[in-house]
């Protein structure tokens, strides 16, 4: 057990820089009563927030976007100090990510909260007019992981936010001064307190969110975590969106420019020390150009500046903890007993602080290793060869997870063929990861990688409940399907849908002849 979770049964959670070990704060964790009240608070808010003219929402979403954007540095660096990454990595991925998808919510709520006509098919129904209205679902519960600590749950609740919801966020313990951070910087964008509330706490904490009274759960983390979440969502048929784990491939065609495919290898398998959902976990490599290619990545992979994320010039921070060390460890040193050929990296860096672990590349894995079958969340790049395209495709489609895959060509017709075959929510051609700094992209996974969508339309879509409302243009007029049945009637609906679907014209023509009589038809009840 990490000393974060046995603090936690105490009801203290303990934010560590993980570069340092050196402790950021103690927090209280909250009970189940201030779970449950908090929920209340935020049911209590809500109508008043949906009933605000959309504009009004868009407002406070401007604001903390200027907010966001004026103190990006100071939100960055506290990204560093508790979660480790580079703050340049901070920046882009987590502040940037952030503000474009504010953007996007600002640009795209009024359009997508405008009632849509609904254009009738059905000859019988062309008396009514029909519309879809969107409506926020009114309190949704967010339970957020500690690898992307601002830009996950920040995204979420925006989408929420401004489709009228009320949030109730239960950050990582491992991450909950970014979140308290965030709650500020929205709160001081003119938000009501109870309409984004912090809870604060572990596994324990999550849980009792989902047995408040919230409306729907937007969790993300792993797949292990998210079936337990599934399960209590189930009990109470309680709407769930499951942002899971993935292992990710990389397939790169012998007609790919090396280069450019060596670094985004490197850069998509170490980002954040390789500690992201999209991650490139597996790579596979045709044969022809497979050498080479693990040479290039060789190369860059030494070159890489290991350190604490404060500084400008450090490209990979340290992982979070121990345990995910220790699951890194694990996978590599099981890779090389079963026959991988170590390039690079492979041990800790006791130099640098407790929980770093250098870039490593290994070469020849085979998918009877863990490295290649579970997901590993470290600085690891293993790589395979591969024949042909079908093998790749086949490769990459070995797993249980489908988050997102890549593959890497100078032949883009080529790629697009392969990523039609490819099992996962999102494939990028000559790129990874960046579908994500996409907010107009849905993020969200294929097979054990999870259920919905979060991010972009999809994502605002998780956010609402869609009602049909129809209206009746001549109320004054009984219906002909109405009760009064008997043999006649019975006769016109046949020839009536013989009208609409019979096989040949004359079989139409004769069954709209035989239709005729039921519009004159009075009901007799
Ligand atoms: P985790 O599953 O351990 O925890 C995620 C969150 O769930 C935390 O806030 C945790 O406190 C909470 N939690 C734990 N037990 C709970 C329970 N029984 N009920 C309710 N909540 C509970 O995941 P993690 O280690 O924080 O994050 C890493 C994982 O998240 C990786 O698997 C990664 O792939 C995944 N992830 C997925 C995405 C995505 O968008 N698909 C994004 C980031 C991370």
């Amino acid at each position: 057990m990490s000393p974060i979770t046995e603090v936690a049964t105490q009801n203290i959670i303990i934010s560590t820089n993980p570069a340092t070990g050196e402790k950021l704060a103690e927090l209280v964790c909250a009970t189940p009563e201030e779970v449950h009240d908090a929920v209340r608070r935020a049911r209590q808010a809500q109508p008043a927030w949906q009933a605000l003219p959309v504009a009004g929402r868009v407002a406070v979403l401007k604001r903390f976007q200027r907010k966001l954007s004026e103190q990006r540095e100071r939100v960055a660096t506290l990204v560093s100090r508790e979660a480790g990454k580079p703050t340049v990595e901070a920046l882009t991925t987590e502040i940037l990510v952030v503000l474009d998808a504010a953007e996007f919510c600002i640009r795209t709520a009024h359009s997508f909260l405008r009632d849509e006509p609904l254009p009738h098919g059905n000859l019988a129904m062309k008396t009514k007019r029909g519309k879809l209205v969107r409506e926020p679902y009114g309190v949704i519960g967010i339970i957020a992981p500690w690898n992307y600590p601002f830009s996950l749950p920040a995204t979420e609740t925006l989408a929420a936010l401004v489709m009228g919801n009320a949030v109730v966020l239960k950050p990582s313990e491992m991450t909950p001064l970014i979140a308290l951070e965030l709650q500020k910087l929205l709160l001081a964008s003119g938000l009501d307190p109870n309409l984004m509330q912090v809870v604060i706490g572990a596994g324990a904490v999550g849980g009792a969110l989902l047995e408040s009274d919230i409306d729907k759960v937007v969790f993300t983390g792993s797949v292990a975590t998210g079936k337990r979440v599934a399960e209590s969502a189930a009990r109470r048929l309680l709407p769930a969106v499951l942002e899971l784990g993935g292992k990710d491939p990389m397939i790169v065609l012998e007609d790919a420019d090396l280069d450019v495919a060596s670094s985004g290898a490197v850069w998509g398998s170490m980002v954040n020390a390789g500690q992201t959902c999209l991650s490139v976990e597996r790579c596979y490599v045709q044969c022809g150009v497979y050498e080479r290619f693990l040479e290039l990545c060789r190369q860059k992979i030494e070159k890489l500046r290991v350190g604490e994320g404060l500084g400008s010039e450090v490209e990979m921070g340290p992982l979070i903890n121990e345990r995910q060390l220790r699951t890194v460890e694990d996978h590599v040193n099981d890779a090389i007993a079963r026959g991988a050929r170590l390039l690079a990296g492979g041990r800790r860096m006791t130099e640098l602080g407790p929980n770093f672990y250098a870039p490593t590349l290994l070469a020849d894995v085979t998918h009877g290793m863990r490295i290649m079958r579970e997901e590993t969340f470290g600085p690891a790049l293993p790589v395979a060869a591969f024949d042909t395209d079908d093998d790749a495709v086949a490769l990459a489609n070995d797993s249980e997870f489908g988050l997102a895959a890549s593959v890497w060509t100078g032949n883009r017709k080529r790629g697009e063929a392969i990523a039609a075959r490819i099992k996962a929510g999102t494939v990028m051609i000559n790129d990874a990861i960046s579908g994500f700094g996409i907010a107009e992209a849905p993020h969200g996974g294929f097979k054990q990688s999870g259920i919905g969508r979060t991010h972009g339309k999809l994502g605002l879509a998780e956010m609402v409940q869609v009602k049909y409302v129809g209206v009746d243009l001549l109320p004054h007029m009984p219906k002909v399907w109405w009760y009064g049945y008997g043999v006649s009637f019975q006769r016109q609906v046949s020839a009536f849908i013989e009208m609409l679907f019979g096989s040949t014209l004359g079989a139409r023509i004769k069954g709209a002849l035989g239709a005729m009589g039921a519009l004159r038809r009075s009901n007799r009840i």
